[in-house]
């Protein structure tokens, strides 16, 4: 606790500092760098640019068991740029905001890292730690390609937490993800000298979405798809040659959106037929669902109900306030106790993440810490604002001690590694992990 209290002002100054860079998947460079840097600095062995990926790390100490892994995200996303106030108003309009907290949850991580790597260094636990620096969460999944690389094979545990409208010890899953391009490839001709010479893509595509939208009334509930189409043709005085469709499928579970897949496959096959095209799908990337760990989050839970609540201030209170006013949102404020551990959650909330993908390789315990008010919608405005002021730094400060806690008990206690492990291992029942990451090295764009 002594040394995340030494470390925080250098944490929340680098926590500030990604919020302002707000730099977007694959192109955190600069926020990638600081974290790095300071790694280095504080004596961790840093490898940079691991996986093809140059926006991400490890940085470790310590040698021999138990190896124990925390992850890192520093991406954010595209169009929320948002001061730190509680009406909504862009710091740079078009630009790209933290609307996910991950500004907090590098340095948080990294700050446990630290401690722990302190505590190795003065004899008191015996042990590896390493601290992954991943990118890209919001989109690609930087996790899947160090998944790939094996970077994550020699774990014991993995640990992550993620900014949030609540404490809590992760018990629920999280929805499997396939991210997936669905293209048509047609006949151009002139749309009104020879239009029978033609065979529109664009036709196939919106027959496409149109059965794709039939398709809703018939999926389970937990089923969610969305799309976006980034490619409609060019001019309306020729026919489209080629369309194109983003589209993510996601699920309760893996097997669930494997079942997606092949009935979107039939449909797009079935477009292209009625308007005498070709169709192509590609499965880029995608996630697993969550493997949650109770005796992990047992772990995490006792950890919470040592260090108590956290503590707003009036101020604090009164901006979480606002925000909720401005969102017409519930005005309730914020929640600072820690929520009682759940032990019968029910199928996962949406949203889907790569740390889920790795909590198939290594047992992975994951937490969720109030960095933002109730209610008040995430992956906008309102998470960016409270995440660039004070609220954001206290969530921050008490998931690096929550995680550093934590990690203590895992170094020293090993019957409690056992029973993570033995639940690990349950919970998979032998089913192997076929991540749906594409062949070929990642995407990233030219800086
Ligand atoms: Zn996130």
């Amino acid at each position: 606790m002594d040394s995340i209290d030494q470390q925080s002002g250098q944490l929340i100054q680098m926590s500030d500092q990604i919020w302002a860079f707000a730099e977007t998947a694959l192109q955190e460079y600069r926020s990638a760098e600081l974290l790095a840097d300071f790694a280095e600095q504080q004596g961790l062995r840093v490898a940079r640019g691991v996986a093809g990926l140059p926006t991400a790390f490890t940085a470790e100490y310590g040698a021999g068991t138990p190896v124990i892994g925390i992850m890192g995200e520093y991406d954010a996303l595209p169009g929320l740029s948002q001061q730190a106030t509680p009406v909504k108003q862009a710091l740079e309009p078009g630009a790209a905001g933290h609307g996910c907290g991950h500004n907090l949850f590098g340095p948080a991580s990294l700050g446990a890292a630290i401690a722990i790597k302190r505590l190795i260094e003065d004899g008191k636990i015996q042990g590896t730690i390493r601290f992954y620096g991943t990118p890209a969460e919001e989109a690609v999944g930087g996790k899947l390609y160090m998944l790939r690389e094996g970077l994550f094979d020699d774990l014991d545990v993995a640990l992550a937490w993620h900014p949030s409208n609540e404490i809590i010890a992760d018990t629920a899953s999280s929805q499997a993800l396939a991210d997936l391009t669905v293209s048509f490839s047609g006949q151009a001709a002139h749309s009104a000298y020879d239009p029978w010479n033609g065979r529109s893509a664009l036709d196939a595509l919106e027959l496409f979405t149109f059965a794709l939208n039939q398709m809703r009334e018939h999926v389970k509930p937990t089923v969610r798809m969305h799309y976006t189409v980034t490619d409609g043709g060019d001019v309306p005085n020729v026919i489209p040659e080629h369309a194109s469709l983003w589209l993510w499928l996601r699920d309760k579970d893996h097997v669930g959106v494997k079942g997606l897949i092949g009935r979107v496959r039939q449909i797009a096959e079935g477009a292209a037929i009625a308007t005498g095209v070709t169709s192509k799908i590609q499965v880029t990337t995608g996630d697993y669902e969550m493997l949650s760990n109770l005796a992990g989050a047992k772990l995490i839970q006792e950890n919470f109900g040592w260090l108590g609540p956290l503590q707003f201030s009036d101020r604090e209170i009164e901006f979480a306030r606002r925000l909720q006013q401005e969102t017409g949102t519930e005005v309730s404020g914020l929640k600072s106790e820690p929520e009682p551990l759940d032990l019968e959650p029910g199928p996962p909330e949406g949203g889907s993440t790569d740390v889920a993908d790795v909590s198939w390789v290594v047992p992975t315990l994951a937490l969720s810490v109030t960095t933002a008010p109730a209610d008040t919608p995430w992956h906008a405005w309102p998470v960016v604002a409270a995440g660039g002021m004070s609220i954001g730094h206290k969530g921050m400060i008490y998931a690096a001690k929550t995680m550093a806690a934590t990690m203590v008990d895992l170094y020293v206690n090993p019957t409690v590694r056992a029973a993570i492990q033995a639940e690990f291992e349950a919970d998979k029942n032998g089913r192997e992990f076929e991540s749906f990451l594409a062949d070929g090295p990642p995407p990233v764009p030219d800086s």
